[in-house]
């Protein structure tokens, strides 16, 4: 069992599912709080452009504020695309292994904890 070094214990691995699960949950209601789920693509959000009224300055306001929504909607969007692909990771049995370290190693638990969706260790991608 050459591969037993790039395994995370099942209870801290179980631990870290939830925390990815109540992320996604998270996420999830917060882009609905003022995004509609896209019809067409799966996991795609669409802000909603707010109608606050039809003078010409509630209309800039529209447009500001739906500037905001899509830049706040982008990041949120990416985030649970993030998690989502992490909980495979989790089913595929591949779940915290560095993506770019040319010999795959685990990334930090600690890093995981603080931000479970990670793609790479602190090396790769230092935040
Ligand atoms: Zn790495």
């Amino acid at each position: 069992m050459a591969k037993d070094n790039l395994k995370i214990d099942e209870k801290t691995l179980a631990e870290l599912k939830k925390a990815l699960l109540e992320k996604r949950e998270k996420l999830t209601s917060e882009l609905a709080a003022f995004a509609e789920k896209s019809k067409d693509i799966k996991g795609n959000f669409k802000a909603k452009f707010a109608q606050i009224g039809a003078r010409p300055d509630e209309n800039a306001l529209e447009v500001s504020q739906y500037e905001v929504d899509l830049g706040l909607e982008h990041k949120l969007e990416t985030d649970l695309a993030d998690v989502n692909e992490a909980l495979e990771k989790t089913e595929k049995g591949v779940y915290g292994i560095c993506e770019n370290c040319p010999k795959s190693r685990l990334i930090d638990i600690k890093r995981l904890r603080a931000f479970p969706e990670a793609k790479t260790c602190l090396k790769c991608s230092p935040r």
